[in-house]
């Protein structure tokens, strides 16, 4: 079982998982492994692709730049498709962000925002340094993003390492613990050590597709701004279209002073993330005294090709009806999911954008710890890529995904959930 591959798998207990697929070729919403089953990718391969796999323009944008540059450092240099997606990126995003800083994944882009920050704060002597978080966040595995995301058995070990952050409650479902998020977060703020608010706007991805109200994203943008406190919006995930719109900010009317965004920045092809800032954080960093440059690079920032497919990401959304696919698979979700919507098998059965998601109800929790791999294993012999979060289902396909898969996911949850529910002498 645990083979002869020297491969170490993310998120992967080797002692208790099957054996990997092995994957030849991607297409469409489809994955091919090395035995010729077409797996139906539900999860858009960890939410990164967002179009399609393999979007024609993407590819041909990665083959055209890597037949003339491969990486070239990004410190005395600057290359077109950086200049050109930092340009189209601004040109498209919320309101006030001016500058873009490249990085090549969502941690990065995130501990870039909590750096520039306290970099803001500190480069200009003001002792703001403390950083609240919305309870169930998640915004990485690196320690700095571990640190603002929730703790739990993922990251006890690194605990001892992990910076103290102040938590703020889940935002609903009801007005009243609406209200008591805005009011903790108010009385944070008035504290006068808050540097930032982080949050993932209206969807908690990794803690379990959790939504809230644009009008609370809303609320808690003017308490930041009312007392100094900038906000920083982790759209690693609902950026690109999966809430509907294509940051989720945008529902919200919310500015924030700095957006997080990766994933589909290259619709998924390849390795690429931004961190956007306003002037003024840029400004903060700017001076003839040295000490106050922005000191962070890794390797590989704005990697040309990447970059390429960055651009070639944003011509596809100038150049085909993309919000119109978002739209129309945001209704066959809806539509499809009324058949559990009163289904007792299932609660908090929702929908945002493309994003679909549904709790499984188990006789007792005490069953959540063998479920999931039950699960998997199910949809992994119905030829289906989709993984349960405990006790949450979800679906985040790729946008291109037709009416006949989107049937075989539903039926093949359906029937998943039946058997397991039956082994499990419900
Ligand atoms: C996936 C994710 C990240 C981390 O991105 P990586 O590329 O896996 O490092 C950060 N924030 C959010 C909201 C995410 O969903």
């Amino acid at each position: 079982m645990t083979g002869s591959s020297p491969v170490w798998h993310p998120f992967t207990q080797h002692a208790l998982e099957p054996e990997m697929r092995r994957a030849v070729r991607t297409e469409g919403a489809t994955i091919w492994d090395s035995d010729g089953n077409a797996i139906l990718d539900g999860i858009s391969s960890w939410w990164v692709i967002t179009h399609q796999h393999r979007h024609p323009k993407i590819i041909q944008a990665i083959q055209e730049t890597s037949a003339a540059m491969d990486q070239v450092i990004f410190a005395e240099f600057t290359h077109e498709p950086a200049e050109k997606l930092a340009q189209a990126l601004v040109r498209i995003a919320p309101e006030g962000l001016t500058r873009v800083f490249f990085s090549d994944s969502g941690s990065t882009c995130v501990e870039v925002a909590l750096k520039m920050a306290l970099g803001h704060f500190h480069n200009r002597g003001i002792r703001r340094s403390r950083i609240a978080v919305l309870e169930d966040g998640y915004h990485g595995d690196t320690i700095g993003t571990m640190s603002a995301g929730e703790r739990g058995v993922f990251n006890a070990p690194y605990d001892p390492l992990l910076f103290a952050v102040d938590r703020l409650p889940f935002p609903g479902p009801t007005r009243e613990a609406e209200q008591e998020t805005l009011d903790a977060f108010e009385a944070l703020c008035k504290g006068g050590e808050m540097a930032a608010l982080i949050l993932e706007p209206l969807v908690l991805g990794a803690g379990g597709m959790r939504f809230y109200r644009a009008e609370v994203l809303a609320e808690l943008g003017r308490i930041a701004h009312a007392h100094g406190v900038l906000l920083i919006a982790d759209e690693v995930m609902t950026g690109w279209g999966r809430t509907g719109t294509r940051f989720a900010c945008e529902q919200a009317g919310v500015a924030p002073d700095i957006l997080c965004t990766s994933k589909g920045l290259t619709g998924g092809s390849v390795p690429l993330a931004a961190t956007l800032a306003t002037e003024e954080i840029f400004a903060s960093h700017l001076s003839t005294d040295r000490r106050k440059t922005f000191f962070h690079s890794s390797s590989f920032t704005a990697n040309p090709i990447a970059c390429a497919a960055g651009l070639a990401n944003l011509e596809i959304w100038d150049s085909e009806p993309v919000m119109e696919r978002i739209r129309l698979l945001g209704e066959r979700h809806a539509t499809r999911l009324t058949r559990f919507a009163n289904d007792p098998r299932f609660r908090d059965v929702r929908q945002m954008g493309t994003i679909a998601a549904f709790n499984v109800v188990f006789p007792s929790t005490g069953y959540l710890a063998e479920v999931g791999p039950k699960l998997r294993a199910k949809f992994r012999a119905q030829k289906l890529l989709v993984r349960p979060m405990g006790d949450v289902l979800y679906l985040m396909t790729p946008y291109c995904v037709t009416e006949a898969e989107l049937d075989r996911f539903y039926d093949g949850i359906d029937q998943a959930v039946t058997e397991v529910l039956q082994e499990m002498g419900r």
